[in-house]
């Protein structure tokens, strides 16, 4: 029998986490309205909310920590971070800053100098093409056509499309000032981008006189799929991979919330230095000096030396493999789940778990309510909460192409017997799946609707059209 390799940690400090009396629960779910975003941190057992600033720090870092330079210009930890930097991305000159949006701020608040430009990616992560449309750029997805095939299991899903970058570079390159790579593509289920693709997209950039930046939130996971997936990469170390990846880019936007292990902190590198230039005096305003840019000198400790530790393949290997372990327990429980699982994250199919409740009354909520519900369990809905739409003239809801639960797995927090749990509970959902009820939004704000809207549970189809929304379980 091929035994897997455990947890490569030992637990040192232990946090209290409880599931409430089920009696509890519903009330919390009735006070919330029904939205997982109103349910106090405390009320959660196992929360997959998301895998962004709740990774658990190791004891090197915590000692980092007690040896934050406060010092208002050149703390110390600066210049940890900037020796850090250089050893693993190879960049000379970065800016830190408190989260990878302030990154993505000063970058295009820069790079789109007027109306109408183009920023190409994979896929924008929300953030990301946020800064670009409020900068008055339009932010393009060019991810290859598997990217977008839910059940495809292409083993580099975030690649990006070559042929339609050529084109846009060709028919419109001089409304392109810069293009972007998302590793891991996050909006895209966590999917990784090769080595080769990276080296192509590089090349074309290049040859259009387009700087290139990388998305760099998951360079590590990314890195490590490359070892696993990619013709004559498996002899070599994911440090090595690495710096070739970034060897490519003219720069980065980091968000080390993620695979810097801190619960805080970003930077932006760049070889151009005169952009820095630009770029530093815009920090001071909206961030701080530049040796600290929006954190403590513990904080930057803490990035320092969460960017090296992620380098260790004995936690890549554990961290990928869980994942995909959960995914493989789902499915073995009959849960339908985006193919292959990526990096960070598993997304359950709600509608084909769910065909008897319609689009209009949210599938994917009424399934992250039952998580809670039964377990005490909080997800994300990727679906026609976060990105359906009210027709403007009928006042219908044109809902999202997928109703997607994202579960985020957090870096070293939650070890397999928790995720066996999720599982467990997802198996007694579907079970009496036949019985959860749909939703009706009862309150929806028009910006980022999702972060606030309210619910209420009513039958199934009740005041919606029903046809066309049907699925084969
Ligand atoms: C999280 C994330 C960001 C933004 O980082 P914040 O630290 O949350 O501001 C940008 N891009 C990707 C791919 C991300 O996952």
């Amino acid at each position: 029998m091929s035994r897997s390799l455990p947890e490569p940690w030992r637990v040192k400090v232990v946090e209290k986490i409880q599931l409430l009396p089920r009696d509890e629960r519903e009330r919390l779910l009735v006070k919330g309205g029904f939205s997982l975003f109103q349910i106090p941190s405390e009320a959660v057992f196992i929360d997959l909310f998301t895998d962004s600033g709740t990774s658990a720090m190791s004891d090197w870092q915590w000692a980092g920590m007690m040896q934050g330079d406060e010092a208002y210009a050149g703390a110390r930890n600066f210049f940890h971070l900037q020796e850090t930097i250089q050893d693993v991305f190879g960049f000379s000159h970065f800016l830190p800053v408190h989260q990878g949006r302030v990154a993505e701020n000063l970058l295009f608040s820069t790079l789109l100098t007027r109306p109408g430009m183009i920023i190409p990616n994979n896929c924008h992560f929300d953030t990301t093409r946020a800064n670009i449309e409020v900068n008055g750029g339009t932010a393009l997805d060019l991810v290859i056509s598997e990217g977008r095939d839910a059940q495809n299991l292409h083993p580099f899903k975030g690649n990006m499309d070559l042929v339609r970058l050529l084109q846009l570079f060709e028919e419109r390159g001089d409304d392109v000032p810069a293009c972007m790579l998302t590793l891991t593509n996050n909006s895209g289920g966590g999917q990784p981008v090769s080595l080769s693709n990276i080296r192509a997209v590089s090349a074309l950039c290049r040859e259009f006189g387009i700087p290139f930046y990388i998305d760099a939130c998951r360079f590590a996971e990314n890195a490590w799929f490359i070892k696993q997936r990619e013709l004559g990469q498996g002899h070599r170390s994911v440090a090595e991979i690495v710096r070739e990846i970034f060897g490519f880019a003219d720069g980065c936007t980091m968000s080390a919330k993620k695979d810097g292990l801190a619960n805080i902190g970003g930077f932006l590198a760049t070889r151009n230095e005169e952009l820095l230039e630009v770029l530093k005096q815009k920090l001071i305003v909206i961030e701080g000096f530049p040796t600290y840019g929006g954190l403590a000198g513990r904080d930057l400790e803490a990035v320092a030396r969460g960017l090296r530790e992620v380098l260790d393949e004995n936690y890549l290997r554990f961290r990928v493999s869980q994942v995909e372990q959960f995914g493989a327990m789902l499915t073995a429980a009959g849960i339908p789940i985006m193919q292959p699982t990526g990096g960070h994250a598993v997304y359950i199919d709600a509608r084909k778990l769910l065909p008897h409740i319609p689009q209009q009354q949210f599938p994917a909520q009424a399934l992250s309510v039952a998580l809670y519900r039964e377990g005490g369990i909080r997800g994300v809905e990727i679906g026609s909460v976060m990105f359906g739409k009210d027709d403007p003239v009928t006042g219908e809801l044109i809902p999202a192409p997928m109703e997607l639960i994202r579960l985020a797995v957090p870096r070293r927090v939650f070890t397999n017997s928790h995720l066996e749990y999720v599982a467990g509970v997802l198996e007694d959902i579907r079970a009496q799946r036949h019985t959860l009820k749909g939703m009706r939004m009862t309150f929806a704000p028009k910006v980022l609707r999702h972060f606030s809207a309210r619910f209420e549970e009513v039958e199934v189809g009740v005041g919606v059209e029903v046809e066309e929304t049907a699925v084969a379980a």
